[in-house]
């Protein structure tokens, strides 16, 4: 039977003779993969589709039982990819590994697949924000996935208004009357402020001068290193992102 749908492309990888695996997000939230046979010849219509993080309509053919299907067609919606922006490439890559890495085959979240969409076109239409479109897209990865707590109330006191001092493993964000530090320590000043704009903006209404200096890469670094650890691995893109921009 067939089965045609919406879907982000996260990897393409050499499989069989003349065969590439993709794997993409479904616009379902979950992950999936599929043959595509005759892709090593020149003229095959695939390649350029199976790009990361390209938008597609596509379509399958196999038996409900069949755990691998076969691509049977692939339209190119959209690209991310820019010629020129090594940085905004990168993030696709490291964005496709991260997707790739937090999908399941069965598993739906609408949120995830919406998620990746808007971040997607944030980076075609601003590839010179690709950095603080990947912290964002970071940021919201933990929080949906439930790794990270809502940076509204204090884990212990649930209480609104002191700043956060620090992200504890057992509770959470802790405040500054729960968890007192000396000045100059513990989570940077406006780390509640920052999250919260997070969550209220788009990857394309995002402006990087409303983000302070200051506290955007220190809470960028500890949701990353977070992310990371709860994936196991950092994924190879990430370890060229590193090396390439010093993030
Ligand atoms: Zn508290």
């Amino acid at each position: 039977m067939y089965d045609t749908f919406y879907a982000l492309i996260l990897k393409p990888m050499a499989y069989r003779d003349n065969e590439t695996l993709v794997s993409f997000i479904t616009e379902r939230g979950s992950r999936g993969s599929g043959i595509a046979k005759g892709t090593k010849r020149p003229t095959a219509r695939w390649v350029s589709s199976f790009e990361p993080l390209n938008l597609v309509n596509i379509s399958l053919f196999g038996k409900e039982s069949q755990s691998l299907k076969r691509i049977t067609s692939c339209e190119l919606i959209s690209s991310p990819m820019l010629l020129g922006h090594l940085e905004s490439n990168l993030v696709i890559s490291c964005l496709a590994d991260l997707f790739d890495r937090v999908t399941h085959e069965g598993l739906e979240d609408p949120r995830l697949f919406r998620l990746l969409k808007t971040v997607t076109e944030g980076l075609k239409s601003r590839p010179e924000e690709a950095a603080m479109i990947l912290a964002y897209a970071e940021f919201w990865v933990l929080y949906l996935l439930g790794w990270l707590p809502d940076p509204k109330t204090c884990g212990h006191c649930q209480g609104l208004n002191e700043p956060f001092t620090v992200l504890s493993e057992e509770r959470g964000w802790l405040c500054q009357r729960c968890h007192p530090v000396d000045q100059g320590e513990g989570l940077p000043k406006g780390t509640k402020e920052h999250l919260n704009h997070l969550k209220s903006e788009t990857p394309i209404s995002l402006q990087s001068q409303n983000l302070n200096p200051e506290t955007f890469p220190i809470v960028s670094r500890l949701l990353r290193q977070r992310l990371l650890r709860e994936m196991g691995s950092s994924p190879k893109s990430y370890e060229v992102l590193f090396r390439a921009s010093g993030l």
